[in-house]
C-alpha cells in the first residue's frame, strides 16, 4: 500500500471528521511548494553527462516526482517513494516499472526535506541529478531563489510509534519516537584523517542550512583511483567531492567543517528519509550508516504498520523543519 492511499483513506477522512467539528485545520502547518520554476545545469557524477534539472512547483500531496525529460518513449515518472529505490550502492537511485531510473537524488531530496517542501516535481535530460559541488548548497540556493509559498492542504507526517532497528553488513540504524525530528550518526572509517566522528542534532527550523547543507561527498583516494579504472565516478573531481588520501584533503581550502564527513553522512540520511513520502518525526540514528542501511530501515519501517502513522504536523511543531529557515508566502493559487 502506498502512503498517498493510506494517507486518502485514513487521515483525510479523520481530518474531514475533526475539521467538521473543530478549527484542527487551523492549528495544523501547510504543505509547501516552489513559488516558480528554477533551473541549473552540471555534471552528473556517475555518468559524466551533463544535466539540466528544472525544479518546479507542484499540487498538493504530489510529493516529490522525477520527470525523465530526454524519454518519451516509455513512462518517463519516477515518484521519489522507498520502494522505488533501484540501487544503493554508489548513491541512491530510484526507478519506475519500465526501467526508467534516476540516480543520486540523494543530495537534492535532502535539500527539498532540509528546507520543508512537500511538493516539487523534478525534470531531468539525462540520468542522474547534477552532482553540482557534493552538498546540498546549490539546491538549497535554487529554492531560496524559487521562493516558497504554502498551500491549503495541511502537511502530513509520518509519526514513528515504535523503534525499528536493521543491520546491513557493517551498518546498522534506527528509527525511535520522538516529539521532533533528530539525527545522531556514528562513522569509523580506517583512516587517520576521519576515524571516529559523531553528530547529534534537531532537524528544527533551519538546521539543515545551517549545519548540513554545505558537507561535501567524500572518498578516498585509493577508490577513485579504482571507480575510475572501473568506468565509473566519471564527473568525479576535486570540485565535487572532498578526496582523502594517507596524508589528508587534497582539495584546495580543506574542509568546509571540521567533521565535514560526518555532516555529509547526516545529509545523506535527511535525503535518504525523505523518501518515506513525507517529513518523518521521529529520531534516526546511524552507526556506520550509509544508502542501503537507510533504505533498509524505511522498508522495515513500513513493513510494521505498528511503527507508524500518518498525521498532520501541529502548528505546536512548528518549530520542526517547517520551512528550513526559508519564509513562505501564505496560500498560493496552486493550492
Ligand atoms: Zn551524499
Amino acid at each position: 500500500m502506498y502512503l498517498k492511499d493510506v494517507v486518502e483513506s485514513d487521515v483525510t477522512e479523520e481530518m474531514g471528521a475533526e475539521m467538521a467539528g473543530s478549527s484542527r485545520i487551523d492549528d495544523c502547518v501547510r504543505q509547501r511548494t516552489l513559488k516558480t520554476p528554477v533551473s541549473c545545469t552540471g555534471v552528473g557524477l556517475h555518468s559524466g553527462v551533463n544535466v539540466t534539472l528544472n525544479l518546479t512547483p507542484a499540487s498538493p500531496d504530489t510529493g516529490v516526482i522525477f520527470h525523465r525529460v530526454d524519454i518519451d518513449e516509455k513512462n518517463n515518472t519516477v515518484p521519489a517513494t522507498w520502494d522505488r529505490v533501484v540501487d544503493t550502492r554508489m548513491c541512491t537511485a530510484i526507478g519506475n516499472d519500465d526501467g526508467v531510473t534516476v540516480g543520486t537524488i540523494e543530495h537534492l531530496m535532502a535539500a527539498l526535506a532540509g528546507c520543508g517542501i512537500d511538493n516539487a516535481c523534478v525534470e531531468l535530460d539525462g540520468p542522474e541529478v547534477p552532482i553540482m559541488d557534493g552538498s546540498s548548497d546549490p539546491f538549497v540556493l535554487l529554492i531560496e531563489s524559487a521562493g516558497v509559498v504554502e498551500q491549503s492542504a495541511p502537511r502530513r507526517v509520518i509519526r514513528i510509534l515504535k523503534t525499528v532497528n536493521v543491520k546491513v553488513n557493517d551498518g546498522q540504524a534506527t528509527l525511535m519516537p520522538a516529539d521532533q525530528p533528530s539525527l545522531n550518526v556514528e562513522i569509523d572509517f580506517d583512516s587517520a584523517f576521519i576515524s571516529k566522528q559523531a553528530l547529534s542534532m534537531g532537524l528544527v527550523n533551519g538546521s539543515f542550512c545551517k549545519e548540513l547543507a554545505r558537507a561535501r561527498t567524500f572518498g578516498f583516494l585509493h577508490e577513485v583511483e579504482q571507480m575510475r579504472a572501473a568506468g565509473l565516478a566519471k564527473g568525479g573531481s576535486l570540485d565535487n567531492a572532498v578526496v582523502v588520501s594517507q596524508d589528508g584533503v587534497l582539495n584546495d581550502g580543506g574542509l568546509r567543517f571540521d567533521d565535514e564527513f560526518v555532516r555529509h553522512k547526516m545529509l545523506d540520511a535527511v535525503g535518504d528519509l525523505f523518501l518515506a513520502g513525507g517529513h518523518i518525526i521521529g529520531q534516526f540514528s546511524g552507526i556506520s550508516s550509509g544508502h542501503a542501511v537507510n533504505n533498509a530501515l524505511l522498508r522495515a519501517l513500513f513493513a510494521d504498520s505498528e511503527a507508524w502513522t500518518v498525521d498532520v504536523m501541529t502548528s505546536a511543531e512548528a518549530a520542526t523543519a517547517v520551512d528550513g529557515g526559508l519564509g513562505a508566502e501564505p496560500v498560493s493559487a496552486l493550492a
